[in-house]
């Protein structure tokens, strides 16, 4: 896949292109925006500009940046093996620790004279210790290394690091992209417009969902989930499935993701309903972020089942803390 395949946010490309062409590049990227928009392909597809052998970064040409695919740099990541592309992502409700960001940045110095690039995906998830130590490391930053930082949630970054970083502003597709994306699944063009309106210009987000239907038989099936009472929240998984290779806790937060795109897909279009279901999905999001640090992957669905089969909102709030082990 090329830069070029990278489909939507094509002002950031072009963007970005110019940079790469002129040689400008910052030694960090901060890549923010909204879940499911394709930060995390962005983020790959810069990477492998950056390290192609051939690509014309710093030449001066103006043309879209693309990595040529075919030279030993482009092969090797093809096979997900490059000693020069570092990326580390969560494992588990640890974070990322310093020890493994400290391993990784002598790995890399064993490399000098080349280009580098390290992935963070999310950055929100770098642990207090390894943050203070990214700060470090960015304050002098080494020769060669460029960071590519990706963030659902910037807000929750440290400041400091943000302002080390050029700031990549992602939002979600417009409708025609997104339609673009959603063909290569495939997913056809009806379906695609639903899945537009129920969660906007996220196609990550919108192939969950759709994969979602699909296991559970169709609209009404999901719809029936999201609106009933669980009898065993660990039956929820199965609307989410298997992505193979994941964790419990991964399997718990994709499931909580997509029946929060749910409850949002099927909210009636008028009445109290429609803003139980804004409500219900705000809640949701608090519950998947708790699943996402240090929560029990167990108590996170209880507390899931209990959003979905909630009518009383006010005594909700007063309850879910509580049940997910907060209060
Ligand atoms: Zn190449």
């Amino acid at each position: 896949m090329s830069f070029d395949e990278v489909l939507g946010h094509d002002t950031i490309r072009q963007c970005m292109s110019r940079v790469f062409g002129r040689d400008r590049i910052s030694h960090a990227y901060l890549l923010a925006g909204p879940e499911g928009i394709g930060k995390s392909l962005l983020a790959q597809q810069l990477a492998k500009t950056l390290l192609c052998n051939r690509s014309p970064v710093g030449s001066g040409a103006q043309q879209r940046m693309n990595p040529c695919g075919e030279c030993g740099s482009c092969q090797a990541l093809a096979s997900g093996n490059h000693g020069a592309l570092q990326i580390l992502a969560s494992v588990e409700s640890r974070g990322i620790e310093v020890g493994t960001l400290r391993e990784m940045m002598r790995s890399l110095s064993l490399r000098s004279g080349d280009r580098r690039v390290v992935v963070i995906d999310p950055a929100e998830r770098l642990a207090e210790p390894a943050a203070n130590a990214l700060l470090k490391i960015l304050e002098e930053p080494p020769a060669g290394v460029v960071f590519l930082l990706i963030s659902h949630r910037p807000a929750q970054l440290l400041s400091t690091i943000i302002s080390r970083c050029q700031r990549v502003t992602m939002g979600p597709l417009t409708l025609e992209p997104f339609l673009e994306v959603l063909a290569t699944v495939p997913i056809d063009e009806s379906s695609g417009r639903w899945l537009f309106g129920a969660v906007g210009g996220r196609p990550g987000a919108a192939i969950l969902l759709q994969q979602a239907l699909e296991r559970c038989g169709g609209e009404e099936a999901l719809a029936q989930i999201v609106h009933s009472a669980v009898r065993d929240p660990r039956d929820l998984v199965a609307v989410a499935g298997d992505a193979g290779g994941q964790t419990d806790r991964e399997m718990a937060l994709a499931t909580i993701r997509v029946l929060t795109d749910a409850i949002w897909a099927f909210r009636p279009a008028v009445g109290p309903g429609r803003w139980q279901a804004a409500e219900k999905a705000t809640l949701l999001s608090h519950v998947a972020r708790h699943a996402e640090r240090s929560g029990s992957v167990d108590l996170c669905l209880e507390a899931t089942a209990m959003v979905l089969s909630a009518t009383d909102l006010e005594q909700l709030r007063i309850r879910l803390p509580r049940s997910l082990g907060v209060a």
